[in-house]
């Protein structure tokens, strides 16, 4: 019966649903470790029966001892949390997190003084957790890598039959063909240079997420790297009528300490989007130094477009394994969306960082850096007097590093780009090539896309016409576009 003002009772009744409450055991012992008060949850988990003896130095055994008498806790034990055992009463154990504190008799408990408080909650089922989680944790470990092998072994596998149909397709293209057999080979050819293309990007993946990818540090020759670059995407950049300008500023070193291999799959990667992604204009290859260290230097490189541009809203998943930004550009474009996420790992790799600026309709600017080392403190200072290195493919000036330029409509690299599509859409409506001439009046349209009443709906009518294949309208609707053409530029000069 509880005794007391009403205060009192209203706080012993907090107390006591504090106490009995609880899942955690709770113990009040006396100085010689008898429990002199404990919750029913104390009973419960160590299979007491109410009112029989506890002894503290029999349930805590780790922690606690007899000396003279009285229990004595360890003094690091005291107000701290700590793990130890529990023991029940039929002397079998369990893992608990425990908190004792000292009262020296200043409470009275059932009119006894009492000595210390123990408060004990099971982490049995936590340690389980824990231990299933690690044990769930090298599942996967193990699954993941049982996955990598087999898609390491697979793509390896299937590499060896698509060469040896590249290999063939290429001895049937040196034989005497008709214009329609050549064709097929020829397509044959492709097919197996994209399929060996999506293997390589598996096998990277994988090697990748396995950790078994290493960077390399030899001496190479960056210049003739830059050079390699350009000619190895020189045939696509001209076959889509763009234009490539490549610097190398001038304070970088031609010979260079680093991975050409994998530098050279970064730069071959961003270029080959850039070009996939371009119709109209130029890509731009800028590199720069960015950071000179005694050993070292940080190379800045910018591979800039004038293509289709990504939405603000997809950057994110960019670099995101098997993303691509959305399913109509897999469509029209292909790919595994793999990529972008081996680039950034091997950036990473290379002691760099990679980073992408867009805007939707009007180009993607992707950006890297990585760190190389020096050859020697002799050479450093001989090739700072090389001169600049800059490489220009297809007809450019200056100005056209500016690559929204092209799109403003009336500028010189404006008209200069129309005229170009124009005469190359004229060719292929009078061959009746008409896929082409679809991409060809695409471009015209994009280009006049800032007159969007005159001469964009113009440039739509006619591309209608031209994926209906119908000849003569096209013709007459390409004169109409012309002369509309000619007075814009008309104006724009005057
Ligand atoms: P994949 O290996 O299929 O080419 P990537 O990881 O290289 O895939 O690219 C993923 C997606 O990012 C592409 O499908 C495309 O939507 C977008 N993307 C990459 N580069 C460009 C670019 N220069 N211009 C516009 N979109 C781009």
């Amino acid at each position: 019966m509880l005794q007391g003002t009403s205060d009192d009772i209203q706080k012993w009744k907090r107390y006591e649903f504090l106490f009995e409450g609880t899942k955690d055991m709770i113990f009040y012992f006396s100085s010689d470790g008898k429990v002199i008060e404990c919750n029913s949850s104390a009973y419960e988990q160590l299979g007491f029966e109410p009112g029989e003896t506890i002894w503290m130095q029999h349930i805590l055994r780790t922690c606690s001892k007899i000396d003279d008498g009285y229990i004595v806790i360890q003094n690091e034990k005291i107000d701290q949390y700590f793990e130890t055992s529990i023991y029940r009463k039929n002397q079998t154990c369990f893992p608990v997190q425990a908190r004792i504190s000292l009262l020296y008799g200043e409470e009275k408990v059932n009119g006894e003084g009492v000595f210390g408080v123990c408060r004990a909650c099971s982490i049995l089922q936590q340690n389980q957790a824990e231990r299933e989680l690690v044990f769930a944790k090298e599942g996967i470990k193990e699954a993941h890598k049982e996955r990598n092998e087999f898609v390491a072994n697979v793509t390896h596998e299937l590499r060896t039959p698509v060469n040896g149909i590249m290999g063939l397709a290429q001895t049937l293209m040196d034989t005497q063909l008709t214009g329609e057999q050549r064709e097929t080979v020829e397509l044959i050819d492709h097919c197996c240079k994209n399929m060996i293309k999506i293997i390589n990007n598996i096998l990277d993946f994988s090697k990748l997420q396995a950790g078994k990818f290493t960077i390399e540090s030899r001496e190479f020759n960056f210049l003739e790297m830059m050079n390699a670059l350009v000619k190895t995407n020189q045939p696509v950049i001209e076959e889509k009528g763009l234009h490539l300008v490549c610097n190398v500023s001038s304070d970088i070193p031609e010979r260079v300490i680093g991975d050409e291999l994998r530098l050279t799959q970064v730069l071959n990667n961003l270029l080959s989007n850039a070009v996939k992604f371009t119709s109209i204009g130029q890509i731009v290859v800028n590199v720069i130094k960015s950071m000179d260290l005694p050993d070292e230097m940080e190379l800045f490189f910018m591979v800039i477009d004038s293509g289709i541009g990504i939405a603000e809203s997809e950057k994110d998943k960019l670099f995101k394994s098997f993303s691509q930004v959305d399913a109509s550009i897999t469509r029209k474009y292909g790919g595994t969306g793999l990529g972008l996420s081996i680039v950034k790992d091997l950036v990473h790799m290379m002691g760099g960082e990679i980073n992408v600026e867009s805007e939707e309709g009007k180009g993607s600017t992707f950006s890297f850096s990585i760190r190389v080392k020096k050859v020697d403190s002799l050479q450093k200072e001989d090739e700072t007097e090389r001169k600049e290195f800059s490489f220009h493919l297809g007809n450019i000036t200056e100005e056209d590093s500016d690559t929204s330029a092209v799109f403003r409509l009336g500028s010189p690299e404006n008209l200069k780009e129309i005229q170009n599509n124009m005469e190359k859409l004229v060719l292929c409506i009078e061959m009746e090539n008409w896929e082409r001439a679809n991409a060809f009046a695409d471009n015209v349209k994009q280009l006049v896309s800032e007159d969007a009443m005159n001469l964009k709906r113009k440039a739509f009518r006619l591309q209608m016409t031209v994926r209906k294949g119908d000849y003569d309208t096209a013709m007459q609707q390409y004169e109409e576009l012309k002369e509309a053409i000619a007075e814009m530029e008309k104006t724009c000069n005057s």
